[in-house]
């Protein structure tokens, strides 16, 4: 029997790519007849007539193409955690419904998945983002890794392929704020990167605003490692510290040549200076106090409003 393997597409929008993509899945059916292949689209609350396309690829070719059509607008780490539920393969192979990951990279994938690797992340050669969206996705990584014990795949974004033991564990990792490349790095397993080129976006518009990039960054970090605490508590001592000496000094001071009332300035920046490491401190104990809030719920990862054609 042949082996089935599921290309996961969450899509959000997306409907202008909707030729590409086909043509980029018509590809993969004929370089890889040794496989089964199920083509399966999470809906991500489109606006658009993305459903709509989807729906007409699978009344079109039920064997191959699968839909979910998600409650509302979850974001893609959500999706793909729909997608995790509802794949069926083997093996499930991430991709980003504009098609910016090369369908050219398949084979190579399921070669080394063949040779027993368990998770075959593709790292990008060149990327055509920004010097600054670039740079700053670089630090963050250095940062990240010097975090955290847990081993950080530099470079890499959604596009791999997960053996079904990588789904399997992905899917009892049901956190609510969810940063799923901390959890592909966490669950471990055989890890093998190659390389690809990061095609242009063919159609539509990204959908990463600046601050949800931010956000993404703290997410990952507060969802990765607690350092930051760590950190909050290393400034605690630092700056009681110099207090403490500072006290001495003071103390020595006024002992030896009385209070002459000066100091303004060195009142106010210490005021200043103590209120701001405070309110930092009080900001990242509230990023890890608004994480236990949000897990505590408990709340269902996302809903599902049909799955091809069915309620669910
Ligand atoms: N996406 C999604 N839900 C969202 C935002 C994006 O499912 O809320 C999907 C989107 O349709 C695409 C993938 O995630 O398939 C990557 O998004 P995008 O291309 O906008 O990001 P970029 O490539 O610019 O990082
Ligand atoms: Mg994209």
């Amino acid at each position: 029997m042949k082996k089935k393997i599921t290309i996961l597409l969450p899509a959000y929008n997306e409907e202008a790519c909707f030729d590409f993509l086909r043509e980029c899945m018509d590809q993969v059916l004929k370089d890889n007849p040794a496989y089964e292949w199920e083509f399966l689209f999470v809906n991500d609350g489109s606006t658009d007539g993305t459903l709509d396309k989807m729906m007409a690829l699978y009344h079109a070719d039920p064997q191959h193409w699968s839909y979910i059509d998600l409650s509302r607008n979850y974001g893609k780490e959500v999706a793909m955690m729909a997608g995790f539920d509802y794949a069926k393969g083997d093996a499930v192979i991430i991709m980003d419904a504009d098609m910016q990951h090369p369908v050219s990279a398949i084979p190579e994938m399921l070669k080394w998945w063949e040779e027993g690797y368990d998770d075959v992340f593709a790292q990008r050669r060149s990327s055509r983002e920004s010097w600054l969206k670039k740079k700053t996705s670089q630090w963050y990584y250095s940062m990240l890794q010097n975090l955290t014990r847990v081993p950080i795949q530099k470079n890499t974004g959604d596009f791999r392929l997960l053996d079904r033991t990588c789904i399997e564990a992905l899917r009892k990792m049901r956190e609510s704020e969810r940063n799923t490349k901390g959890l592909y790095s966490w669950i471990g397993f055989k890890k093998k990167g190659i390389y690809y080129d990061q095609l242009e976006r063919q159609q539509g518009t990204s959908k990463w605003k600046f601050f949800q990039l931010v956000n993404l960054a703290i997410n990952g970090m507060t969802s990765y490692t607690v350092a930051p605490l760590r950190i909050a508590m290393y400034m605690g001592i630092g700056v009681s510290f110099v207090a403490f000496v500072y006290l001495l000094y003071i103390l020595i001071k006024t002992l030896l040549y009385g209070d002459p009332v000066a100091g303004y300035p060195t009142l106010m920046v210490t005021i200043l200076f103590l209120g701001g490491v405070q309110l930092l401190t009080i900001g990242v104990l509230g990023e890890y106090l608004g994480r236990i809030f949000n897990e505590t719920k408990n709340r269902p990862g996302y809903f599902v409003r049909r799955y091809n054609d069915a309620k669910v």
